[in-house]
């Protein structure tokens, strides 16, 4: 069995699958051209959202497209480069989003989702991260009681299908929860379940040191190529080369432009999102982390202060940040929670890194022995990496993974 592997990419999947492989007796060595945890998995919303059994689908209903359309919503926004430059896999996720095409995704995704705390939690221990992570769930905010009561049609079903478990608040029962949002609500949903993290890049580096503790090896530095050998790869980095029996690919949304130059072609695409924290004013507290459902933004107790997270941005990677969306996100939240002054110097941008089906991919690269994918995990892989991790590690090993892993193959595209 190959035992000396190469993971790229430490983020939350990266160092997920590197502290799984060490774990299982691989010599292991996690490459990243940052600290661990510094890109995409430091700037999210940090919920671990045992909730999230129904990937993000593309909104297919007339109303939203027109409403989304002027380019002027706080949930959505897009740049005409970008929409071009993505235009094939937008088109399939569009397609993917449909009724029927949506009912054979969701139960695949379900099948990691309702896993991700069974997988957090024994790396939570080794890594003594308790004190980063926050029991009791989060809440959904609504302002229209027809929104509200769509939704909960659709968490009933996940609780019967998929065990999410929740509750419905009323106003009253939603401000004796959170005084200090302004009137106005007409309720809640609560979601019990999920966890939530105060400082999510910290848990990846705690993971990353429980990583290095087991014997695995860090190395700073940028991947610059990737070469098959006649008897396994070669990693050529800003610090020297590494030789490996495998390597694995888990450079979030980095990890397209890497896997074509080898051949390996990937529908990889990102939604932007940034954030910016802020004090309270006049003492108010935010207890719980809480969605604007019907705006489309959270606001997060965090340890740096209120984290304000934005939704979508269709846009290429590398595009220059535009804060138009943030600073719309800004503007509604200040109606609904005393914040005080921005207390960052610039907003943060990150990239989810999307599959046009949802569905991150998992497994060995099409036709290259000894190359594994991690990627593509989209608006849950602060949740679903270490679930990745095991069951990757358990593909590799040549072990019957826990869960069917044919909805995740990379040549299913
Ligand atoms: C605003 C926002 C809110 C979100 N909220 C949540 C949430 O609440 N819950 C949730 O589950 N998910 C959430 N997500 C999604 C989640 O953050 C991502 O899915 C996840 O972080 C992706 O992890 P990753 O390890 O694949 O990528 P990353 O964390 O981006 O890691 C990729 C790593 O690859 C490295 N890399 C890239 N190129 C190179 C190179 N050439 N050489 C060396 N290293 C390289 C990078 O430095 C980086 O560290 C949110 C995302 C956003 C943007």
């Amino acid at each position: 069995m190959s035992r000396n592997t190469v993971v790229l990419g430490a983020g939350m999947v990266g160092v997920s699958v590197a502290w799984h492989l060490a774990r299982q007796g691989h010599s292991v060595t996690l490459v990243d051209r940052r600290e661990p945890g510094r890109e995409t998995s430091f700037g999210n919303a940090g919920i671990i959202q045992r909730e999230a059994v129904r990937p993000y689908a593309f909104p297919r209903d007339l109303g939203t497209l027109l409403r989304v359309m002027p380019n002027r919503e706080v949930d959505i926004r897009y740049r005409p480069t970008g929409m071009v430059s993505a235009a094939g896999p937008l088109l399939q996720y569009w397609l993917n989003s449909g009724p029927t095409r949506y009912r054979q995704i969701v139960p695949a995704w379900a099948s990691l989702i309702m896993r991700c705390q069974e997988a957090h939690a024994p790396m939570i221990e080794a890594s003594g991260a308790q004190e980063l992570v926050r029991q009791g769930g989060w809440l959904e905010l609504y302002r229209t009681r027809k929104a509200l009561d769509e939704r909960l049609v659709e968490a009933r079903e996940n609780h019967e299908r998929y065990g999410v478990e929740f509750e419905e608040l009323d106003a009253e029962a939603l401000y004796a929860k959170e005084p200090h949002l302004a009137k106005g609500l007409v309720g809640a949903i609560h979601w019990t379940q999920p966890w939530m993290v105060a400082d999510p890049g910290a848990l990846v580096q705690a993971y990353a040191r429980s990583f290095e503790a087991q014997g695995g090896h860090v190395m700073l530095a940028s991947v610059e190529e990737v070469i098959q050998t006649g008897t396994g790869w070669r990693v050529v980095t800003s610090e020297g080369a590494l030789e490996a029996d495998q390597v694995v690919v888990a450079m979030g949304p980095w990890s397209r432009e890497l896997l074509e130059r080898l051949g390996v072609s990937v529908p990889l695409f990102v939604k932007r999102g940034y954030h910016m924290h802020y004090s309270a004013e006049g003492g108010a507290a935010l207890n719980h982390w809480v969605m604007d459902a019907e705006k489309g933004f959270l606001l997060e107790p965090m340890r740096a202060g209120i984290r304000l997270t934005t939704g979508a941005e269709l846009a290429d990677l590398d595009s220059p940040p535009q804060y138009r969306q943030l600073a719309a996100a800004e503007k509604v939240a200040r109606k609904l929670f005393p914040l005080g002054k921005r207390r960052d110097s610039q907003p943060w941008k990150g990239a989810r890194p999307c599959m046009p089906d949802m569905k991150p991919v998992i497994g060995p690269a099409p036709g290259k022995e000894g190359l594994w994918m991690a990627i593509g995990h989209g608006h849950q892989g602060f949740t679903l990496g270490p679930v990745t991790g095991k069951l990757l590690a358990q593909m590799m090993d040549g072990e019957t993974p826990d869960v069917d892993m044919t909805p995740f193959r990379a040549d299913r595209f």
